[in-house]
């Protein structure tokens, strides 16, 4: 199976670096949403990126003009899944929109196409089940910002096929991110770490145990985090993680992720973080 042409559907946070990491590593892109603002902010951001990039003398002048020629935006999925050997769907966490999206897509693209979704929380057969082939679909989990973070989180579920797997770790080698495999399983293998320690941080701030500067200095000169958890917390958005913690506590019936009272008081008065100006720490 070879990758030749991708598709990106989504063009927000995580759509659109995708589509620039894609077409820097050399491959063709569409890039595919519903919204023409969205869609052209979203190429805006792909050119501005790819010239700071530039600037610092990551990348040759010449790989940033390339790389813009290989994507085309689109407001149709007839185009983005067309001659497709790779779909990744980054549209809103919800099951029932990325399995409706996928529906669509295999009536649309080619047979052997592999269809990849970027969830980082939903079960991944979940989505698969709707395709006759669930075989082709794959987690291909990126991290934001795409374009920097090394991580690529693949999550294979029962029925994903050997070759899939291979092609995507072969794709992902190719843009320049370490390819990490993980089983279908709640919080797959970066968010079930991640925000067990994030709760388990925040009930140490609730129970006075230090405060959130020693928390997060314990775990960054301890342990070598580059963040402390609770500093985390904050970039990620404290309702973000609540949610997630909800969801995990259910999902792997372990209280560990079930999200402290701190935390639901910060979410019920709006301290949510970077994003509101205020959590555990004051942002300017
Ligand atoms: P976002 O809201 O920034 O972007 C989603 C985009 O999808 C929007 O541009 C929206 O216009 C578009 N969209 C909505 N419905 C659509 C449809 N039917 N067809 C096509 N496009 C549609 O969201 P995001 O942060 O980029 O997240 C996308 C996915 O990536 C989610 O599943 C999320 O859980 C996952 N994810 C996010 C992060 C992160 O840090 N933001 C990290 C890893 C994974």
């Amino acid at each position: 199976m070879e990758i030749r042409k991708v598709g990106v559907i989504g063009a927000g946070t995580m759509g659109h670096g995708i589509a620039h990491a894609a077409a820097l590593g050399g491959f063709e892109v569409a890039l595919f949403d519903i919204s023409e603002e969205v869609l052209d902010r979203a190429l805006a951001s792909i050119q501005r990126d790819l010239a700071k990039g530039v600037e610092r003398g990551k990348v040759a002048a010449e790989d940033m003009e390339a790389a813009l020629a290989r994507i085309t935006g689109t407001l149709t999925l007839e185009a983005v899944a067309d001659e497709a050997d790779l779909l990744v769907e980054a549209v809103p966490e919800k099951l029932g929109l990325k399995q409706d999206l996928f529906r669509q897509l295999q009536e649309l693209a080619p047979e052997g196409a592999i269809f990849a979704t970027n969830t980082s929380s939903l079960s991944i057969a979940a989505i698969a089940g709707v395709l006759d082939d669930p075989g082709r679909v794959i987690g291909a989990h990126f991290f934001n910002p795409v374009h920097i973070m090394k991580l690529l989180e693949l999550v294979v579920h029962e029925g994903t096929r050997d070759e899939v797997l291979a092609a995507v770790q072969g794709f992902g080698a190719a843009i320049g991110k370490t390819c990490i495999t993980v089983r279908d399983f709640p919080g797959f293998a970066t968010s079930r770490l991640g925000v067990c320690l994030g709760m388990e941080a925040i009930r140490m701030v609730e129970q006075g145990v230090a405060s959130p500067e020693d928390i997060d200095t314990a775990m960054v000169l301890g342990y070598r985090h580059p963040i402390g958890p609770l500093k985390l917390t904050d970039l990620v958005g404290l309702d973000v993680r609540l949610h997630i913690g909800e969801y995990l506590a259910e999902a792997l019936g372990n209280p560990a992720f079930k999200p402290p009272q701190l935390m639901r008081d910060m979410v019920a008065e709006g301290r949510l973080g970077k994003k509101t100006g205020r959590g555990f720490y004051e942002w300017g």
